[in-house]
């Protein structure tokens, strides 16, 4: 249990902090090398597919696998032009040729594959499934790596190779092939779709509105979710903006969505999120189809905000499914709120700076993690000149976690609070850092220092004290 939770945590805090947001990846408009300008999706495959380079792939086999070469490389080929070839057949399927004239012959072309070690664009690796768990720093049954593993800027794909006991366990006789498909729509530049990870690696501004059935998800096949993730990274990448005013509809029959340069017209006009490196909250808003006005806000460290308080507030604006996205809190701030599937966050805005920023990541409701549901809070605010930061994650068959943190920065807070809960939200151990009383002398023998050290020292518990309190009544109130 404690590793599961562990893990998850380390999730949290990287999606929390550092930001990174259908949904096309949230790097794609970020630069191969720091520092460096480049095109966007450069660090993606789409951009040199659309100028009709072909992909050279460097495909690394086991030594006792070199006899399987052709049928592997030939699986390659046939799921980077299923990618092409599916969502060509869809606007086929549903007479919309007229719609996407400009698209359909870039994806009558196809996309070509190579295989050679020189000059190659990405690498693949099929190996065993336990090799590939371990390439994959075992978080899954395969993955895309962008250079990291030995920062060639190279993207790197491990996918397992086919095995009788693989195959029984995905009840499919094509896992590998799945996994391909997978692999392939990332190194295209599209984003996880299952419940834990489309939060974290989707980009922040360009995505459905709802999660759907997608190989990106779990599905083992192409579904009308990706032919919306193509022709969106299509117009993304080539600066189209599609359907006029209106948008055009989505390829999925149950979907709402209306796109227009890969965006859904009628989400919420704003986003926030966390700039850990400048230390600043920023709020996107969207105007006209692109990313328009930003404004960026220092978290306020004097604030006297009640984190552990609601807050009424009256809603000036609201998205197309209702919910808000502007209001003006009783006590005068400016409340926005933005969503990325079920994620939403809020941020409290008094004069220029943030008074209190909530991130709310309700259930995975999900087929595949059904089993594992659970709920996960997270507050920011300023006070006495320091950042605090609380995070409650509950899961109803696992337990939970409250972790509370105070200091000079956000990130590493000096003092620390980890509680954790066992299924029955029973707390099963706590553990307190940094709260120790420094520079206390003992052994004063002045009766007046005395007295100081003594107050000092009630005063410490009678804080902690009250910490601890208010600390277990809001997990209670924000993972019931
Ligand atoms: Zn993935």
């Amino acid at each position: 249990m404690k590793k599961i939770i562990f893990s998850f945590l380390l999730l949290t805090v990287s999606c929390a902090l550092l930001g990174g947001q259908w949904g096309l990846v949230s790097d794609y408009y970020e630069p191969v090398k720091e520092g460096k300008k480049s095109a966007v999706g450069e660090k993606y495959l789409m951009r040199q597919i659309l100028r009709g380079k072909p992909v050279v792939v460097k495909l690394m086999l086991k030594e006792e696998d070199e006899k399987k070469r052709n049928s592997v490389q030939k699986l390659i080929e046939d799921s980077y032009k299923e990618w092409f070839s599916y969502t060509a057949k869809l606007i086929l399927n549903q007479k919309r040729q007229t719609e996407f004239s400009d698209v359909l012959p870039i994806l009558d072309r196809g996309i070509k594959v190579q295989f050679s070690a020189q000059e190659r664009d990405i690498d693949f690796s099929v190996m065993s499934r336990k090799e590939v768990l371990a390439a994959c720093d075992g978080l899954g049954a395969g993955c895309y790596f962008f250079g990291q593993k030995n920062n060639d800027f190279i993207p790197h794909i491990y996918i397992p190779k086919d095995s009788f006991p693989l195959n029984l366990l995905f009840g499919s006789s094509e896992f590998t092939e799945e996994a391909a498909l997978h692999e392939i729509g990332h190194s295209l530049g599209l984003s996880d779709q299952y419940a834990f990870a489309r939060d974290n690696n989707t980009h922040a501004v360009y995505h459905s509105s709802k999660p759907a059935e997608s190989i990106m998800e779990s599905n083992s096949s192409l579904t009308c979710d990706d032919a919306d993730g193509i022709v969106n990274l299509i117009d993304i990448t080539l600066g189209t903006s599609r359907g006029g005013d209106t948008g055009w509809r989505s390829f999925c029959k149950d979907s709402s969505d209306y796109y227009s340069h890969g965006k859904v017209l009628a989400a919420s006009p704003y986003h926030i999120e966390y700039d850990a490196e400048i230390g600043k909250w920023i709020l996107t808003s969207m105007q006209k189809g692109s990313l328009a006005v930003q404004s960026s806000f220092e978290m306020d460290l004097q604030t006297n905000i009640d984190p552990f308080a609601a807050i009424q507030e009256e809603v000036f604006k609201k998205d197309a499914s209702g919910r808000p996205v502007w209001a003006r809190a009783s006590t005068g701030e400016n409340v926005y709120y933005s969503y990325i599937y079920d994620k939403k966050t809020r941020l409290v805005v008094r004069g220029e700076k943030v008074a209190l920023a909530e991130v709310w990541t309700p259930a995975w409701k999900n087929k595949k993690w059904r089993h594992f549901p659970g709920q996960q809070y997270e507050a920011y605010f300023g006070g006495d000149g320091k950042y605090h930061s609380m995070l409650a994650v509950f899961y109803s068959k696992q337990g939970g976690v409250l972790d509370y943190g105070e200091g000079d920065s956000l990130v590493l807070p000096e003092k620390v609070v980890h509680m954790l809960f066992d299924k029955t939200r029973a707390l099963e151990y706590e553990e307190w850092a940094g709260f120790e009383m420094e520079n206390l002398s003992f052994d004063s023998t002045e009766s007046f220092a005395k007295l100081e050290v003594q107050v000092q020292a009630e005063q410490q518990e009678h804080y902690i004290n009250a910490l601890r309190a208010d600390l277990l009544k809001w997990f209670e109130k924000k993972v019931k």
